[in-house]
Order: C-alpha cells, then structure tokens, then sequence
C-alpha cells in the first residue's frame, strides 16, 4: 500500500497582509498547514473567512512582544499535537522604511521597527526551536531586505533591522544544524498591493521606469517570495545564506543624467 504523504507545517508571522499572507496562500493550495501570526484582527477575520478550514490557524499576536509570542506558541504547540512543526518564517516587519532624519529619531520609533523584524524574529524563533526539532529536516526563513546591503536616506531603523535579522540568521544557521537550517531572504520591491486586506487593497500600476529599473523587466511579486521560501525549505545543503531575490535590481547601476 502506498505510504501516506505526511502534511506538513508552516508558521508565518506578519501573514495577515502582502508577502505574508501570499505565502500563506501559496502553501495553502500545495496542501499544507498553516498558522498565521498577525497583530490587524480585521485582516485575519478575512483570511478565516476566505479559508474556513482546519489546515490554517490564524492568530492575533504581536511578535514583537514577549508575552504574546509565548501564548502564540502554546496555542501552535496544541494545533501541532505531537507533530513537528516544519519551517518558521519570520516574515513580519514594518515595512515603510522612511524614518526622517536621524538627529529627529526618538528610541521609541527606533524600537519599533527593530522589534518587529529583529526582536520578533529572536522571540519566535527561540519558542519554534522545540517543535522544529521533533522532526530530521526542519528550517526558519527569515524575510530581510536589500536594504540590509544598501540603503535610501533617513531609512536607518529598518535597515539596521534587517542588517541584524542577516546575522542572527548565519548565528542560528551555525548554530541550530544540522537539524534546522536557516536561511535569509532579501526581496527587493515587492509590489503587495492585490494581497492587502481588503479595505487597504490596490492594483500597483508601475511606470516603464520602475520596470527598466530591473533587468528581470518587472517589479516583483509576493508569490516569487513564496516560491523563494519553498527553495529555502526544499534544499537540503543551503544554509546560512541570504538570497537577493530583487529581478537584479541591486545588480544594476544606476548614471544621473
Ligand atoms: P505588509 O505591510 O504588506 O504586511 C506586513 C504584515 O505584518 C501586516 O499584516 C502587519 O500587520 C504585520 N505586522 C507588522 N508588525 C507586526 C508585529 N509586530 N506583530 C505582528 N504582525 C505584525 O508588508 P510586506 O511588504 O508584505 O512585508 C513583509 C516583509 O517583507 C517585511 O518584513 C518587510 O520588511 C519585507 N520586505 C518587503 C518588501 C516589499 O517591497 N514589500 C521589500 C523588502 C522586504
């Protein structure tokens, strides 16, 4: 008799809206579970109704706080039962960069977006480790940015966010082997738009100089972060790394005039 293929199971926190949520849906219609962590209630009222089923859980939590990080994680731990869980991504993030200029940026502003990338990361990834590691082959992803390598002006919070979340990711990776490999994707601009909760949802019209701007002749979309985070899953012998996925636009220079 054929064997049973296992589910598998996924958790991503910030899956309420854009990259996050496209994921969600991506590994939704390849059959796995998952569990979506988000702080907008209304957007994950949505994601229940528009999946009324038992392979995704979707629970209010901010992941940058440790508290509920810790509740969050007691509620997967009984979704999983027994099973492992088998890749964390840490996907939430503030992701307006632009945070005036430094000698006007207070430490609570500072803070805010370093918790929800960096410090959200740490708190998930701690509690994920005992249920990642009841299984052989398990992973964390960690969704950075090109601008962790390059920066626009007055961005330096988000940037030393995802400066920090690149290198607990190669800490993790040397550390959590073989068992979890962890790996750091650095999308470029993703055009996120169409996977907003509804009230806040658009088309993204791009202008040919947006589109010139990549040598792949497009801007990108969440799925090609989604298809990114299933390679970081599915290959066996990358680990520690961080992968551009921006259709070149970092490869690209850029004359005035
Ligand atoms: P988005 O704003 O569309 O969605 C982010 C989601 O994270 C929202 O649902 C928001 O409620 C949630 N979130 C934010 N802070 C949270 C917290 N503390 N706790 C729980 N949930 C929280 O953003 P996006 O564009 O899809 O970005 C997703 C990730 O990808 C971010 O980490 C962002 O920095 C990164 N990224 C995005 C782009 C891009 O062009 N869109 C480019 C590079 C990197």
């Amino acid at each position: 008799m054929p064997k049973e293929a296992t589910i598998r199971t996924i958790v991503i926190t910030g899956g309420g809206a854009g990259i996050g949520r496209a994921s969600a849906h991506y590994f939704l219609e390849r059959n796995w579970r998952v569990c979506v962590l988000d702080k907008d209630e209304d957007a994950l009222a949505e994601m229940r109704q528009a999946h009324a089923r038992s392979e995704l859980l979707c629970l209010g939590c901010d992941v940058g706080r440790e508290d509920d990080v810790g509740e969050a994680f007691a509620q997967i731990a009984d979704w999983l039962g027994d099973g492992p869980l088998d890749c964390l991504v840490n996907n939430a993030g503030i992701a307006d960069p632009y945070c005036g200029p430094l000698e006007d940026l207070h430490l609570g502003d500072w803070q805010r977006w370093i918790d929800a990338s960096l410090t959200a990361a740490f708190l998930c990834s701690r509690s994920a480790i005992p249920l990642l590691r009841r299984a052989d082959r398990t992973s964390i992803v960690n969704i950075s940015s090109t601008r962790a390598i390059m920066s626009e002006e007055n961005t330096f919070a988000y940037s030393a966010a995802k400066g920090g979340l690149d290198g607990l990711t190669h800490a993790m990776a040397v550390s959590l082997g073989p068992q979890i490999r962890v790996n750091a994707v650095l999308p470029g601009w993703i055009e996120t738009g169409p996977w907003q909760k509804e009230a806040d949802r658009t088309d993204g019209a791009h202008r040919p100089v947006d589109r010139d701007q990549h040598p792949a002749g497009r801007v990108g979309r969440p799925e090609d972060i989604a298809q990114t985070i299933e390679f970081c899953i599915e290959s066996g012998f990358v680990t520690g790394q961080q992968i551009v996925v921006d259709g070149g636009m970092t490869r690209k220079m850029i004359y005035a005039g």
